[in-house]
């Protein structure tokens, strides 16, 4: 007798691919360049404060994660009620889907693009619609809107891209916006937002606060430095924020880290030297692959993205033997995140050593 079956979309949930661990050689550091990782530790006020709170772990988080929504509120400057945390912006993107689309809705995103979209579009049993990144790493907005059909339920723009680098601007996103149907979610991405160095770079707190269908996803896994802690939120009108908390799991983000995450935001002006410390690193990087005639797309994440083709998994593995270990996407390219510094200089070095 069959035992119990799983919804049929479950068998087509891809799996995620995590980016590997650095190979440990004797005498030689690895570092691992291979998830978009924050290299610098937390600030010692942040360790503080999830240790404060790690004492308290016999009691449930706050649910209502009253002191993050205070925070931010303030720090952000819009209304607690247009808020909603979660376990990474990742358990975001399913509580979207969950809350708002039915078993075949259509959810439009760019490809390549963020790997998880396809598994939270497929675990909702929606339908994922990719439309190509244009040969620079861009999403193709114009051909996103062509793709918008009546079971469209959400388009999806991650600006700066995962894994090709180039944000949209503005004006773009505007333009964009304005032609999305209104009954449509538009999610906007922005887990790189800190690293962002362009003319009209995107507002997106602006851009929600007059349209009623678009959804910020933010996190503090990237610029924060919190990855392991799992936090992210998303700013949208209370109608879509309140959809977003009913069906967010019960109790999700813990102590810690809300403590931490409360901490990052009062130790905000000494994360973003860090960050301008990681995007001065990510600049030196671009200007010298560009100087030994590499055409890597415009990075505006903490990433620079090589679309190596067939060539990819030599490059992931020539990587390897100089002790960093890249995000390989087998036949179409190597995402490299900025590191530490020494990091930085074997990928420099890889780039003028490797065939190109
Ligand atoms: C890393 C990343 C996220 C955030 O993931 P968390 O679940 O918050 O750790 C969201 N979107 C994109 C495009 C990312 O690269």
């Amino acid at each position: 007798m069959p035992g119990p079956q799983p919804r049929p979309n479950v068998a087509q949930i891809p799996t995620y691919v995590a980016g590997r661990p650095p190979t440990v050689r004797p005498g030689m550091t690895s570092y691992k360049l291979s998830s978009n990782e924050n290299p610098y530790p937390p600030l010692p006020g942040v360790v503080e404060a999830a240790h404060r709170a790690v004492e308290t772990m016999n009691r449930y988080p706050d649910m209502r994660n009253a002191a993050l929504y205070e925070a931010l509120a303030a720090r952000l400057g819009v209304p607690a009620g247009h808020l909603a945390a979660g376990t990474g912006s990742v358990a975001l993107i399913y509580q979207l889907l969950s809350a708002f689309c039915e078993p075949g809705d259509e959810v439009v995103y760019a490809w390549r693009s963020f790997e998880a979209y396809p598994i939270a579009v497929a675990a909702a049993a929606a339908r994922s619609v990719q439309v190509p990144v244009t040969a620079d790493g861009r999403h193709d907005l114009d051909a996103m809107l062509a793709a918008i059909t009546p079971r469209t339920r959400c388009v999806m723009v991650c600006t700066p891209n995962n894994p090709t680098g180039p944000a949209v601007s503005q004006r773009d996103l505007d333009a964009f916006l304005d032609a999305v149907p209104e009954h449509v979610l538009a999610v906007v991405d922005e887990a790189y937002l800190e690293f962002v160095r362009m003319d009209d770079a995107v507002d997106g707190l602006a851009t929600y606060r007059d349209r009623a269908n678009v959804v910020l996803f933010r996190t503090f896994s990237k610029a924060y430095g919190l990855a392991g802690f799992r936090v992210g939120y998303a700013v949208a009108q209370e109608p879509v924020a309140a959809a977003l908390r009913a069906v967010s799991l019960p109790f999700g983000v813990s102590t810690p880290a809300q403590a931490a995450a409360v901490a990052s935001l009062e130790a905000e002006a000494a994360l973003l030297e860090r960050v301008d410390a990681l995007v001065a690193e990510r600049d030196r990087v671009g200007s010298g692959l560009r100087e030994l005639g590499w055409d890597v797309p415009d990075a505006q994440g903490n990433f620079v993205w090589f679309g190596l083709g067939e060539r990819t998994a030599a490059f992931a593995s020539a990587a390897d033997g100089l002790g960093i270990v890249v995000r390989p996407f087998a036949g179409e390219g190597a995402r490299v995140s900025i590191g530490e510094v020494e990091a930085n200089d074997r990928l420099l070095e890889l780039a003028r050593t490797f065939p190109r």
